[in-house]
């Protein structure tokens, strides 16, 4: 787009509109790439998160082994090296900063927190050492700050992943790897060594629902089913088709997405196998879900499944069919859930922030003036990282529509640093101080000639970094 010269002149003489984006995944990072993309308005954004690194889930959550997935950080570090856009790393919304705090800095805020905690299966044992969330795995070999080194120790030759999205085939795929094939990643070194020295064999992947109804995508279900030395073993019966849908004549009428069909033929290709050869194996179980984990206070001993149908409104009923797998560890892969921000409404029952085309609205359903959400806690934990761009760009046009009202609204501006020195000595960290723990994590890797880098693991370790030891 093109403005006459005149415009121009008039979007440098104005005062840039301030907007604090608060968690720097990649919806807030797409939402301030959004904001200096557009030429309506200058603007200075300032990202804060709570850790000192950028990239959210795309550091934190994209398996290891992606690396074409996790290259979006290229396109990402563009957005932070904008002059208009400035990064701080170790503020806590909420704790470090308020929303009241915020309206005395910014025009605007918008809220990019995702969703950082695990949903639960709600069955018994659940707790039990040895049952976990997927997520605290993935946080473990993916290296976040606040996950404990000696988690997992990987001494069973079984393991249930219970969920059938494309986190739970990303933590049996890690599972399966042997650490060989993952020691060019970034998993960091005591990680890779837990790994290598772990006893799995087999890992049982749980869907409660059949094959049509599962959540993972055919790239990611294609390559976990073709990992070198594993075994995959599926079942005639466990992938049947619900009768409702064999009724329908679905498959007939070509009426199921390309991509169910494609994971169909892919289970299909691997049903009954031959005699296994492989040092692991994969056994596929659909229609199952968990009724209990089995244990005591030195950890889980097994998980009881009954065997599911759907009825004939579509709903998931039992078979009063039970049998017992004799795993000794549980990883629930079963969705992500966002936290409540204080002094934001939430829907307890979505878990997400209720809101208008991006607009945050308060519990009576009115429009908060200046508050606006982007990502999964805009709309929960769904879609591709790219999702998150289109995502933002509707929020930031809301924002920019707003804008002349939310600059009247607001009185002078105090600068951001003045404030955040006013809540005492909070730690924080900037763009500079990231590149560090960058590069440091670049050393490392070559250090130990793996891959372009190897990742710090713990606060102390990024601590180490920032204090210049
Ligand atoms: P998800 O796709 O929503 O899958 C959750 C799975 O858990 C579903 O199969 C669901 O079954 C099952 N489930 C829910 N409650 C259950 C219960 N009580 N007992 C047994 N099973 C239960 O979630 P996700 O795997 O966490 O992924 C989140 C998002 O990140 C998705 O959009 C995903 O595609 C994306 N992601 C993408 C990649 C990639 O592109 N490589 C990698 C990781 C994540 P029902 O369907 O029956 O509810």
């Amino acid at each position: 787009m093109t403005f006459p010269e005149s415009d121009k002149q008039y979007i440098e003489d104005i005062e840039p509109l301030r907007v604090a984006v608060i968690g720097s995944g990649p919806a807030g990072i797409y939402a301030a790439e959004a904001l200096t993309r557009q030429q309506q308005v200058p603007v200075h954004v300032d990202i804060m998160d709570r850790l000192p690194t950028p990239y959210g889930l795309v550091r934190y959550g994209v398996a290891p082994d992606h690396l074409k997935i996790k290259g979006v950080v290229r396109a990402l570090r563009q957005v932070l090296e904008h002059p208009d856009v400035h990064f701080l790393g170790g503020v806590e919304f909420g704790t470090d900063l308020s929303r009241a705090d915020l309206a005395r800095t910014h025009h605007a805020v918008v809220y990019a927190t995702g969703a950082a905690v695990d949903r639960r299966m709600g069955i018994p044992g659940e707790d039990l050492p040895g049952s976990f969330a997927a997520t605290d795995f993935v946080n473990w070999y993916c290296a976040h700050p606040d996950s404990a080194l000696d988690q997992f120790v990987l001494n069973s030759e079984e393991v249930a992943v219970v969920g059938a999205g494309n986190v739970a085939i990303d933590v049996a795929r890690i599972l399966l790897k042997g650490a060989d094939e993952l020691s060019h990643t970034d998993i960091p070194q005591p990680v890779l060594d837990v790994l290598a020295s772990g006893r799995v064999r087999t890992v049982h992947l749980l869907a409660r629902r059949g094959p049509l109804q599962a959540k993972f995508t055919s790239p990611e279900l294609r390559e976990l089913l073709s990992l070198p030395g594993v075994d995959v073993d599926v079942r005639a019966e466990q992938i049947d088709l619900d009768p409702a849908t064999v009724d329908a004549g679905e498959l007939g009428a070509g009426r199921l997405s390309r991509a169910v069909r494609t994971n169909l033929k892919l289970l299909r290709e691997h049903v009954d196998p031959p005699a296994r050869e492989g040092p692991r194996t994969l056994r596929l179980h659909f229609w199952t879900r968990p009724l209990e984990v089995q244990g005591d206070e030195n950890g889980v001993s097994g998980l009881r499944v009954e065997r599911t149908r759907l009825a004939s409104d579509g709903s998931l009923v039992g078979t009063g069919k039970t049998a017992e797998l004799d795993v000794g560890m549980v990883l629930r892969s079963v969705g992500y859930a966002s936290v409540p921000l204080p002094e934001v409404a939430f829907d307890d029952r979505s878990r997400t922030v209720p809101q208008e085309e991006g607009r945050v609205l308060d519990a009576k359903g009115d429009v908060v003036r200046g508050d606006y959400v982007v990502g999964w806690i805009k709309r929960g934990p769904s879609g591709v990282i790219g999702t998150n761009k289109s995502d933002a760009a509707a929020t930031i046009r809301s924002l920019l529509e707003d804008a002349p009202a939310l600059r009247e609204a607001a009185g002078e501006l105090l600068p951001l640093e003045k404030v955040l020195d006013e809540h005492g000595p909070v730690v924080r960290s900037n763009y500079q101080d990231w590149l560090r723990i960058d590069a440091e994590e670049a050393r490392q890797a070559e250090e130990l000639g793996r891959g372009e880098r190897v990742k710090l693991h713990g606060w102390h370790a990024y601590r180490r970094v920032l204090d210049g030891h």
